[in-house]
């Protein structure tokens, strides 16, 4: 695996044969939005990979305190969100199985079944980034695959910093310059609860199913 790299371009240089021909995105979705979307395909794009696999988190003990929408329904959203892209896909790796959800435990187990560390990339935004040395074993995910990290509207990365805490994160991560969309699903909801139109934020299908099944009305805690 090589080290980091900007990547507006085709492929990861120095990777290799060894390149990834997939990632995972992992998310709470709570709701997936247009910024969710337009990242994962640009991403896909520019390192070429075959499939984006979107893995709505059931509760991520790092947004601990604050209210979701129950799994099913952002499983619900995400599958919306991703039917009209052949190249995405859904996976159930965390939502499936007893809690806590570490993604320490999901890139383990995605590792094992798909035949070993750096089978797939796992895809954050710039703000994840930045939060891995709270996350549970850092180290881990990054011994099972190498993550790809996309910039984000307000967010600087420092990597020299990131480096001292969680040594050897630098050699495994890519950056991919993808546009900037300063969406978030914290505004969605919070424009769903003011009475506000989401039109053109998330796909229409998401849209329809958020009023229809009366989700983000109400949302004391963000
Ligand atoms: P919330 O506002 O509820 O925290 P979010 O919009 O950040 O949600 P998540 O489901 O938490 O959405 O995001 C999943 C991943 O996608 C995270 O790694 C996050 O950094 C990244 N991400 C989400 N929205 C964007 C965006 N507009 N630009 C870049 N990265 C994003």
């Amino acid at each position: 695996m090589s080290g980091t790299s900007e990547r507006g371009d085709k492929r990861t240089s120095g990777v290799g044969s060894n390149t990834p021909r997939r990632a995972v995105f992992g998310g709470t979705f709570d709701p997936p939005h247009v910024g969710h979307l337009i990242l994962a395909e640009w991403v896909r794009v520019a390192l070429d990979l075959e499939e984006v696999v979107f893995a709505p988190a059931a509760q991520p003990p790092h947004k601990q305190g604050r209210v979701f929408a129950p799994a099913l329904h952002r499983v619900m959203m995400v599958q919306l969100a991703i039917a009209s892209n052949p190249r995405f896909s859904l996976s159930l790796v965390d939502v499936n199985r007893p809690g806590p959800h570490y993604t320490a435990d999901s890139v383990r187990l995605l590792s094992a079944q798909w035949g070993g560390p750096d089978t797939f990339f796992y895809l954050i935004g710039a703000d994840s980034l930045v939060d891995l040395p709270t996350w549970h074993q850092p180290q881990e995910i990054l011994r099972a695959c190498p993550l790809v990290v996309v910039d984000r509207p307000g967010v600087h990365v420092d990597l020299e910093r990131l480096e001292q805490v969680i040594p050897g994160v630098r050699q495994r991560v890519v950056r991919v310059s993808a546009p900037l969309v300063g969406v978030s699903s914290t505004e969605i909801r919070r424009r769903v609860a003011t009475g506000r139109s989401i039109k053109h934020l998330v796909p229409e299908a998401v849209e329809a199913y958020i009023r229809e099944h009366g989700l983000y009305r109400v949302r004391p805690n963000g």
